[in-house]
This record gives C-alpha cells, structure tokens and sequence, in this order.
C-alpha cells in the first residue's frame, strides 16, 4: 500500500491550511471580521428596537383610548352632578367617582409620558444604531478589497498547490484517499496521519490496543486512533 503519496497528499493541505491562517491573521483579515460582526449586531438591534417601539405604539395607543373614554366619563358625571348638592348621598357618590376618574386620567397621563420618554430614547439609539451599521459596512467594504489582493497574492501558490494535489491523486490509492480525506473531516488539525510512535503510540500518545497493533503488523496501511481519530501507520524501518 501507497502511504508514501497520501503522505505527500497531507503536506500538500497543510500547506493550503497554513496559508489561508496566514490570510485569516492579517490585521485586513481581522478588521473585516470585525466589521462584519458589528455590522450585524447594529442590525440586529435596530430590529429589536424596531419591535420594541411597535409595542410602544400599540401600547400608546390602548392608553389613548382609555383616556378619552374615562375623560368623557367624567365630563358626563361632572355635569349629571351640578345642581345636586341637595342630595348629599348622591352627590357624595358622584364626587367619589369623579375623584377616582382623575385619579385614572393622571395614571393614564403618567403611562402616555412614559411612553414618550422611551420612545424618544429608543429613536435616539436607533440612530447611533444605524451610524454604527453604516460605518461598519463602509470599514467591511473596504478591508473586504485589501483582502482580495491578499488573497490574490497567494493564488498562485494555492494553484501550484491544486496542481500537484492532482498530480497525486491519480496515483494515489482511491480507498486511502478516501479514508484520509474522511479522518481529516473528524481530525481537524495537522497532521491527520500519524507515525507509530515507540511500536504502540499514537500520535496522541494513546497506547494502541493489540487488536490494532495486530492489524498494523500484518499489513493493514493505517488504524484509526479510537481516543483522537488520526491514522496510525507503521513506519518503514
Ligand atoms: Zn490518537
């Protein structure tokens, strides 16, 4: 079995790996991300707020229509109640409620200014929101064209890259392609394959069962590593 090309084939990726970090920690690279994050967090809040001050208006709404209702309320007992002082009990009556209808209205009053006061904070966020949305895209817009060039920069080598990778899987066997680029899935760091470290190690520095050193002795090109996933394969001595 071919290992000896599929471990060519990994220090090909690892290459490519390394280059795209080299990208991902350039200040351009950073700057961008950042951008972006802030960007769709200023979005994301003026939504909320959006939703919040619909809820406001709602509510402003309700409290408006309280008002007006009590307040006629009041003007009809206000004037059913001229003229009554004679019939104190009656009077005592409409006095009391007339009393608790203000006593309603200023509530009401109270609820409608605090209403405004939140709105006007909420209209006054939501534009600081808004400038920080745009800032942060004109920022996203313009790191994302200095990372382009970066990119650009390294293009070539990627294709020189590609190229040999091709190369390689030509001749490569299919199946320990295919059970290399499956373990690279799980693995997700460097190196996927493994030397047989001190004839019972992984990699890892878990002790391989018997079982696996077995299947290693007599000829099977790698084992799965059950702690860490990577192939372990035995070195040619
Ligand atoms: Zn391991």
């Amino acid at each position: 079995m071919d290992i000896q090309t599929i471990l060519e084939y990994q220090k090909l990726d690892f290459e490519k790996v390394k280059i795209s970090k080299k990208l991902t920690e350039t200040e351009e690279y950073r700057r961008y991300v950042h951008a972006n994050e802030a960007m769709k967090k200023a979005i994301d809040n003026v939504a909320k707020m959006s939703t919040r001050a619909e809820q406001l208006f709602e509510k402003a709404e309700d409290v408006s229509r309280k008002f007006e209702s009590a307040s006629k309320e009041y003007d009809e007992i206000a004037g059913a109640a001229e003229g009554l002082e004679q019939d104190l009990k009656r009077a005592e009556f409409y006095s009391k409620t007339l009393e608790s209808l203000a006593a309603q209205l200023e509530q009401l009053e109270k609820e409608a200014s605090a209403i405004a006061t939140e709105l006007n904070a909420l209209s006054k966020e939501g534009e600081a929101e808004i400038a920080s949305a745009n800032k942060n895209a004109a920022i996203k817009k313009n790191s994302m064209v200095k990372v382009e060039e970066l990119k650009a920069g390294f293009a070539s080598t990627i294709d020189e890259i590609g190229a040999k990778q091709r190369e390689l899987e030509e001749k490569a066997d299919p199946q320990l392609l295919s059970i290399y680029r499956n373990a690279r899935k799980q693995v997700k760091s460097f190196p996927v394959i493994v030397a047989l470290r001190d004839e019972k190690l992984c990699g890892c520095g878990i002790e391989l069962s018997a079982a696996e050193l077995g299947k290693l002795k007599d000829g099977e090109p790698f084992v799965t590593c059950p702690t860490c996933g990577r192939l372990v394969y035995k070195p040619q001595q």
